[in-house]
């Protein structure tokens, strides 16, 4: 065994209960590596991450599928807790949820890094996140670090109801999520998360008292689709994961982005609308939305509109009672924002200071990561 890491410790991990307590004087200081709130470390130094279903398994040095994640000696660590790649305001029917709250506006915040690779992914530069958790992992990064107090009284400064987790996959940042969620539920704020929902049930109990609102992808009912962007993923295991959601209290929405050629059967799409009056609700909200060509489906036309009304026809048929369809929404992605500094007070010059691990651990071989293998 190595150099060991004293980091920060993340309410997840050290239980601290309130505003200006220890956790956020400490997080103050500066960026750090934060220690993950699921996982499992085994005596040959390996340590498997329980955030989400891919359950990487990893070696001192290695970091996960998701990019964010690294094994320091035997303890996983992510990068990207309190780095937001992104920030906007808007109604909350933007993200898009209409049955929570309709009306308000949530403040909308993204980091770096997911669990899939989406052939058409609108924000591949923020869900992706390579080259940013590259540079954090050499320590070079620019982008913004803001602790989780300070996104709260941004929030509470620009007058909105709510803070949405979007843009990235909230699950590869959870802890951030988490302490977030919890300051703004003492604040007032409801919390929602945009989700692909490969996620295990261990997170989804860690995150429910936290988050109010979940706006979930059912992306399609073919684990060939899933297999296309994620090897591990089948579709039971998301339906399993949005269903459990709702068991624990969770408000949930769907969305499906029809996809020319990949998830237009009208057969399919009639389907995951009796799934969802089956297993979520006659009422559970579903948004059907258009798919926009973007990197590797750039050859695709945009979602004709037949195609749209033909699966909102298909719901009203299995007795759905709450579809949309939106001819001008795709993902809700982060690409016109105005910069993370227009919305957070303070010293721009501070906000986008080098992030370097304020733990100082790691010697001369530095944070050390290897990309997924
Ligand atoms: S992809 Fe990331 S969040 Fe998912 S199991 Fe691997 S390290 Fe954890
Ligand atoms: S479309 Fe969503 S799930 Fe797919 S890679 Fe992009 S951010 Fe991830």
């Amino acid at each position: 065994m190595g150099v060991v890491c004293k980091p920060y410790m993340p309410y997840l991990v050290a239980n601290i209960d309130s505003f200006g307590s220890p956790m956020s004087e400490n997080l103050k200081e500066s960026y750090r590596l934060v220690e993950t709130g699921l996982q499992r470390k085994h005596d040959d130094g390996t340590t498997t991450c329980d955030l989400c279903l891919w359950k990487c398994k990893l070696k001192h040095g290695q970091r996960g599928f998701c990019q964010a994640h690294v094994n320091r000696h035997g303890t996983l660590y992510n990068l990207s807790y309190g780095v937001i790649s992104a920030i906007d305001i808007g109604p909350i029917e933007d993200k898009p949820v209409k049955h929570y709250q309709p009306g308000t506006k949530v403040m909308s915040v993204g980091s770096y890094g997911c669990n899939f690779r989406c052939g058409g992914c609108h924000n591949l530069d923020i869900s992706w996140g390579v080259t940013a958790l590259d540079d954090l992992a050499k320590g070079q990064s620019k982008a913004a670090w803001v602790p989780p107090e300070d996104l709260v009284t941004a929030a509470l400064k620009h007058g909105v109801q709510g803070i949405a987790f979007t843009y990235s996959e909230p699950a590869v940042w959870l802890e951030y999520v988490i302490d977030v969620s919890r300051l703004a539920h003492e604040a007032g704020l409801y919390t929602v998360y945009v989700s692909n929902s490969f996620v295990t049930d261990e997170a989804l109990e860690l995150m429910a008292p936290y988050v109010d609102v979940l706006c979930s992808d059912i992306k399609s009912l073919s684990d060939d689709f899933y297999h296309d962007i994620c090897p591990t993923a089948k579709v039971e295991q998301v339906l399993g994961s949005i269903k459990k959601a709702q068991e624990l209290g969770i408000h949930v929405e769907t969305r499906t982005n029809i996809i020319p050629t990949k998830n237009d059967d009208i057969n399919e799409l009639r389907e995951i609308a009796q799934w969802i009056a089956g297993n979520l609700g006659k009422d559970s909200p579903w948004h059907i939305t258009r798919f926009f060509p973007a990197y590797k489906l750039s050859d695709l036309p945009p979602t004709p509109s037949d195609i749209m009304q033909a699966a909102y026809a298909a719901a009203q048929d299995v007795g759905l009672q709450n579809s949309y369809v939106y001819d001008d929404k795709g993902c809700d992605c982060a690409e016109s924002n105005l910069p993370v500094a227009e919305y957070l007070e303070g010293d721009p010059d501070k906000l986008n200071a080098t992030l370097q691990c304020a733990a100082s651990c790691c010697g001369d071989e530095g944070v050390l990561l290897k990309k997924y293998e």
